[in-house]
């Protein structure tokens, strides 16, 4: 019952325990932000990205970029950008050659030393809260970021001081409202000791605005994922005809086959545009 104390973090609502088998979180009863209960130590946390691969990720990553450069990016005028958690630099070489002025950071040394042979000194290898500049960028990126850091109000702030008056921000992260999720249960892929906040389709909001942010577009994120990953899936899914029916296509299939098959599903995450409060009278263009 003590934990009922732990207040949410974005709407100070009471919240309650939720059990999983790999750690125990806590839940905002009135707008459902989930955060671990007992944070991972900074050494869980550097022992978990010294793992970590971009070979890791199913889908292709410079499909989804693209997708998102030509949904949100495109029509905007080319100016500065800024990566935050720029990992390999696919995102900011897409950038690169549409013209813009790409700047990126990333704490694993692995990857900033791959993106730095693509993209030269624009990429640095540092934290959000190191990361020091008198620049001020027109768009700032957080793709797969916001869930990862330990205080995000105290984020969000420094993202602030980033982006220029005018500017944008794109983040992507988890969504405890997605469909996977909810057909995951406790058993969400998602739910990994390195992501330390949930987000939702509507919290994601009340963040933002709480920390001066304004909120334009809060979208499913489409991704291109293999026919044998949302299989894996849909197998812990509660009701049984489910898992046997995808198991049954798997069958047909055949792993080679279920891994080139790919489905374009808005799988487990959001992902949001949103522009700081102060000039939020100019018309955007998703407006
Ligand atoms: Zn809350």
């Amino acid at each position: 019952m003590k934990n009922s104390k732990m207040k949410c973090p974005i709407c100070k609502g009471k919240s309650k325990e939720k059990r999983l088998k790999q750690f125990v979180l806590l839940k905002c009863t009135s707008c459902g932000l989930e955060w671990q209960k007992k944070m991972p130590t900074d050494s869980e946390l550097d022992s978990i990205y010294s793992e970590y691969s971009q070979s890791k990720f199913d889908y292709d990553r410079y499909d989804f970029f693209n997708a998102v450069y030509k949904k949100y990016i495109s029509k905007l005028k080319k100016a500065s950008v800024l990566d935050l958690g720029c990992g390999l630099g696919h995102f900011l070489d897409i950038l690169k050659g549409k013209g813009w002025d790409i700047e990126g950071i990333d704490m694993s040394k692995s990857s900033v030393k791959i993106a730095k042979k693509k993209l030269g000194n624009k990429i640095h290898l540092k934290s959000i809260e190191s990361f020091k500049t008198s620049k001020k960028y027109d768009l700032i990126l957080m793709i797969d970021i916001i869930e990862h850091v330990r205080n995000p109000d105290h984020i969000m702030q420094k993202v602030k001081d980033l982006l220029k008056k005018d500017g944008l921000l794109i983040i992507n992260t988890p969504n405890t409202s997605a469909i996977l999720a909810k057909i995951s249960g406790k058993t969400w892929f998602q739910y990994k000791r390195e992501h330390l906040y949930y987000f939702n389709s509507s919290n994601i909001k009340q963040f933002l605005s709480k920390n001066g942010f304004k909120t334009i577009k809060c979208d499913p994120t489409i991704r291109n994922i293999s026919f044998y990953l949302v299989r894996n899936y849909l197998i812990y899914y509660p009701k049984k005809v489910i898992p046997k029916i995808a198991d049954f296509f798997y069958k047909i299939f055949g792993e080679k086959l279920s891994k080139k098959i790919k489905i374009k599903i808005p799988a487990s995450e959001i992902i949001v545009i949103a522009k700081r409060i102060e000039n939020i009278k100019k018309k955007m263009v998703w407006e």
